[in-house]
């Protein structure tokens, strides 16, 4: 379960102080300063009907401070342009910040239509700023003398960042170009929105529904009374649910051994948003590449990738599909002995038939527990959701010396969600800290970081951060406590990573606080971090069997390493076809295909994709790209992987805790957000570029064996 951070408005920034003029507004807590411990939202006081009143309110006064620094009669300089652009607009932060958090994770039919009403005008509004010529040239002014302004480094990249900002948002386009240009970000502001809309719509109506029980064949017990407590739910008691969720259809596919339910599920996964009904996504996805296309030929580029990756790490489209070629085909002949094995085992029961897509997790699951006597549910009893969390805490306590502890007393959204204040190693503040891991319906699937406040340091004020982790694993039941997959598990250290980067972020201007550097960076910090997770040394720090209380014995350990790099054929592949996959749709030029599913049946063959692996996302629920921040950027995670397996190598060398590579980790990654370029960021801490190797060696594909 790979995820993403959530970024939004990032161009704009938040302090606590407000405006008078709007505190007529008396019941709306957006209004006034919370009153809460470290300020932190009121979500005991914040209802519905808050939102749109303060939305609107925060357009109208960031409106009115651009005017007036367009407006000023004074001669342009780096503080009463560049730092009051990139500190205008508090409220409508202040607003957005809860908003979007809680539209992702705790969202309703009446927060979707505020959504939907919001997300023109605010694209309108991004629009006012970047598409006003008397604005940029006084950025520009600023900007051409840059040189001669005595800037400090953290300044200087303010404004080269805040130059660019503008003229990819459209500042240098023609009058008639602009008008185009403003259309098309409303539209796709709209399009976005509608495509997750439509796929977290699908997610929640689809069930399989089970009456009889002998379908339950093969299913663990705890699989099974989730599934029981999913039909009490669904007022279908004494039945058994399974749904489209991840912590459902995944245990179904991997241990159901009724091999028509697992096509029915599976079906249905893959045919989500594909159903030529008011769900369909396949148009909305046409418009938005054609969209996007239009909008990068408008500003000079010639594809919509191009565009975007400029603006990153890898620069290029060539520099992307030569990353994916150079791990293609040593992953597809591994994934495609990963095959043959199980196609043998199939053989070999009896009644031969052709392995399908959906039969993979099922055979995968038993040739692993033949070839390496291991088996995955062995290891869900050592990883309590609670002692993973802990076991997280704890590598932060001893890499960086941050410490957590949880607080009563703040208000929360959901009575699920958990608040931690974070210290640092002398005792001062350093962040608030919320997860909120259990799936419901007004969540949508994955797991994520984002925050509720961004750090910065504004006007001599030290604004602290408020991070927030949110996931989909399963409750506890009547007989267990919540337990982890081990891929839940490194995810919530993944996801805690990226909470770090937020935690630690130690700048003065927010839009270069934390997590908001390029985006094929961003996963760096995290996926190091996912490297404690499965260390030796770090599960004898929390992986306790929940009825005895043993620690995880060695020899388990053994086998889950030796186990580890069964089935990365298949990742790899499954998600390298993906990135294919964004980088056709957004690679385009001229007229956007008609027919969307042979397109993409066109592109994978063309790969020489086996028939057997569906890419981790087709195209009409592919939200990465058609609804959330990572277009042009699902290849991130994998070029992140280059550079994480290349710094985590840096404490294998020099050890797992090393405080002072830690220290340089702290300083030159976490604490530094974008206040840099990330190969300048990487090299203070490593003293090199990356190197490929480590990651070829940790997927196992330096040779093609399986
Ligand atoms: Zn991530």
């Amino acid at each position: 379960m790979k995820t993403d951070v959530i970024r939004m408005l990032s161009f704009l920034t938040i302090t606590a102080a407000l405006s008078p003029t709007l505190a007529a507004a008396q019941d709306n807590p957006f209004f006034h300063p919370y009153g809460t411990p470290w300020e932190v939202p009121a979500f005991d006081k914040i209802k519905v009907e808050h939102y749109m009143p303060a939305f609107d309110a925060g357009i109208a006064e960031q409106k009115k401070e651009i005017e007036a620094i367009r407006d000023s009669k004074d001669a342009p300089t780096f503080e009463n342009t560049v730092a009051a652009i990139e500190t205008s607009g508090e409220l409508l932060t202040r607003v957005g910040d809860v908003f979007f958090n809680l539209n992702s994770a705790d969202t309703n039919d009446e927060m979707q239509a505020i959504a939907r009403d919001v997300a023109p005008k605010l694209s309108a509004l991004q629009d006012d700023i970047y598409l006003d010529p008397k604005l940029f040239a006084r950025v520009k002014e600023i900007y051409l003398k840059r040189d001669q302004l005595r800037l400090s480094p953290e300044q200087l990249r303010l404004l080269t960042e805040q130059h660019k900002a503008f003229i990819r948002g459209g500042a240098n386009l023609s009058d008639a170009d602009k008008k185009t240009f403003r259309e098309i970000n409303e539209r796709l502001s709209v399009l976005e929105l509608k495509f997750g809309e439509n796929i977290l719509a699908e997610e929640n109506a689809y069930q399989l529904v089970i009456d009889n029980q002998a379908d339950l064949a093969g299913l663990p017990d705890n699989v099974v009374e989730g599934a029981a407590e999913a039909a009490t739910k669904a007022d279908l008691a004494g039945k058994w649910v399974f749904t489209l969720h991840r912590p459902s259809i995944e245990p179904f596919l991997t241990y159901s051994e009724k091999r028509d339910l697992r096509e029915k599920i599976y079906r249905a996964y893959c045919e989500r948003g594909n159903h030529n009904d008011e769900y369909d996504n396949k148009e909305i996805l046409r418009e938005e590449a054609t969209l996007r296309e239009k909008r990068a030929v408008l500003l000079g580029y010639k594809t919509y990738a191009a565009y975007v990756l400029e603006d990153n790490m890898a620069k290029t489209p060539d520099n992307v599909v030569n990353l994916l070629d150079q791990l293609w085909t040593p992953a597809l002949s591994r994934a495609a002995s990963e095959r043959d094995a199980m196609q043998a085992m199939v053989n070999a029961g009896g009644k031969p038939f052709d392995l399908a897509s959906w039969d993979w997790w099922y055979y995968a699951e038993k040739v692993k527990k033949q070839r390496y006597e291991f088996d995955d549910s062995v290891l869900r009893p050592y990883f309590v959701l609670d002692n993973v969390r802990k076991g997280a805490f704890e590598v932060a306590t001893k890499l960086f010396g941050i410490t957590f502890e949880e607080r009563f007393d703040l208000p929360k959204y959901n009575e699920e969600v958990r608040t931690f204040e974070v210290k640092d190693k002398d005792g001062s503040h350093l962040a608030v800290y919320y997860v909120d891991y259990h799936p419901r319906p007004g969540k949508r699937n994955g797991a994520w970081m984002s925050e509720y406040r961004q750090q910065c340091r504004i006007g001599g004020k030290d604004v602290t951060p408020i991070i927030v982790n949110v996931a989909n694993v399963s409750r506890a039941t009547a007989d267990e406590p919540a337990l982890l997959s081990l891929d839940e598990t490194a995810t919530l250290f993944h996801e805690f990573g990226h909470a770090l980067h937020g935690m630690l972020s130690d700048v003065t201007y927010a839009s270069l606080a934390g997590t908001n550097v390029a985006r094929d960076f961003v996963e760096m910090p995290s996926q190091v971090i996912e490297n404690w997770a499965t260390q030796p040394e770090v599960l004898k720090m929390y992986a306790r069997h929940y009825k005895t209380g043993e620690l995880i014995p060695d020899e388990l350990i053994a086998k889950m390493n030796n186990a580890k790099l069964f089935n990365q054929g298949f990742a790899t592949v499954e998600y390298l076809a993906a990135s294919y996959l964004d980088m056709d749709w957004h690679t385009l030029t001229g007229e956007v295909p008609a027919d969307v599913m042979a397109f993409e049946q066109q592109r994978m063959d063309a790969l020489g994709l086996i028939p057997e692996i569906v890419p981790r996302y087709r195209s009409p629920y592919f939200r990465h790209i058609f609804a959330g921040g990572y277009s042009a950027g699902y290849y991130s995670y994998i070029w992140a992987e280059v550079v994480d397996a290349d710094a985590f190598q840096a404490f294998k060398e020099a050890g797992l805790f090393d405080p002072e590579t830690a220290a340089r980790f702290r300083k030159y990654i976490l604490s530094a957000g974008g206040t840099d370029d990330p190969m300048v960021l990487y090299k203070k801490f490593r003293g090199r570029e990356p190197e490929i190797g480590p990651l070829l060696e940790r997927r196992g594909l330096t040779t093609t064996d399986s």
